[in-house]
């Protein structure tokens, strides 16, 4: 019933509902298909968050969402490698060590829009006492026409739904465009809104890849959160619309921030045998990162989900999932 997940080709690992090797890897959960439907994996889904050690504790789920080939992937694999490193100092590892975990090599792979979930889910000591649960998403869209923007827009209200924190991964600036994509997403929230008299999302994180004006506002998250009062701010003579995307992004989300990464280097982006080891890495870049991983993932800044103020553990993240899509699909 997978449609077109049969198709080996597309990811780097197996895409059924087992692990032979017994090895974490991403495992697609939602798919949308051509007819612009879209397809739950609920018996993948189950056997992650429902498994014995996880199902019960409380979640934080965090998802990268965004358009393809900018750099989502390659972000999300040293989140991997800071969660398997347990937070410690040096969770960046060796320099010369190639980078695993999301298959983020572009080239000639088929686009699909739809979530992935990493299948490990991470158990996390926070500080005051309490072990969660981190799930980590990767979100794809494709933005590029007006039916696979459609698709994109619920994709990513979707995950925005389900996560606790929501990075949205844009490239080089905050364009209009990367608004309006928004626009359509706060028609959903909006939706969500009026089943709760609370701010329906918890976190949104601009991550802007590529910036290139650090004299103007400077890498990281001061920076960024300047940048963005810019981006966000009111002005009469805007389009009415482009006012009140930006009115409803404050009024859907407890926290928004920014934080603005430079370039990784000519060899992470175009060099096709380069395997994301540190070495070949602009050190700005690194030193950058080393930031903005603990900034989202430390236990400390870590966030249990919530939905209409009470705390959810994995096996309700399941049911919410279930209900939020069945809900898109029709
Ligand atoms: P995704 O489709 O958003 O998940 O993108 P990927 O993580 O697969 O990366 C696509 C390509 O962009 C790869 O060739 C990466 O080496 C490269 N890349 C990764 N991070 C960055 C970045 O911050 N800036 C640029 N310019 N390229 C990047
Ligand atoms: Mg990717």
């Amino acid at each position: 019933s997978w449609g077109s997940l049969s198709d080996k080709n597309v990811y780097d690992w197996s895409s059924e509902d087992e692990e032979p090797d017994g090895r974490a890897r991403p495992v697609q959960v939602l798919l949308v298909k051509d007819d612009h439907t879209f397809e739950l994996a609920e018996a993948a889904l189950s056997r992650i968050l429902l498994a014995e050690k996880v199902r019960d504790r409380e979640v934080v789920a965090i998802s990268v969402a965004g358009a393809f080939r900018k750099g989502k992937s390659f972000l999300m694999d040293f989140m991997l490698r800071y969660m398997y490193n347990h937070a410690s100092e040096d969770w960046l590892g060796d320099a010369n060590e190639p980078l695993t975990g999301f298959s983020w090599r572009g080239g000639s792979e088929r686009e699909t829009t739809g979530i992935q979930i990493w299948s490990e889910v991470f158990l996390v000591d926070k500080p005051d006492g309490r072990k969660v649960a981190v799930l980590l998403m990767d979100t794809q869209g494709t933005f590029d026409s007006q039916s696979t923007l459609r698709d994109s827009a619920t994709v990513f209200a979707l995950s925005t739904m389900i996560s606790s924190m929501q990075v949205y991964n844009i490239s080089q600036n905050i364009q209009e465009d990367d608004l309006q994509h928004l626009q359509l997403f706060t028609e959903y929230g909006r939706l969500a809104m009026e089943e709760t008299f609370l701010k329906p999302f918890q976190s949104m994180i601009f991550l802007v890849r590529d910036w290139s004006f650090p004299y103007e506002f400077p890498y990281g998250q001061e920076g960024g959160m300047k940048f963005l009062e810019k981006r966000l701010k009111i002005s009469e003579n805007q389009h009415e619309e482009l006012q009140n995307v930006r009115k409803h992004i404050h009024s859907c989300f407890t926290n928004i921030s920014c934080f603005l990464m430079p370039h990784p280097g000519l060899k992470v982006a175009t060099n096709p045998h380069f395997d994301g080891r540190l070495k070949e890495i602009d050190g700005e870049f690194t030193n950058n990162l080393k930031v903005l991983v603990p900034w989202l993932l430390s236990p400390r800044n870590i966030d249990v989900k919530e939905i209409n103020g009470s705390k959810i553990t994995c096996r309700g993240l399941v049911e919410y999932f279930k209900v939020r899509s069945k809900r898109r699909c029709s």
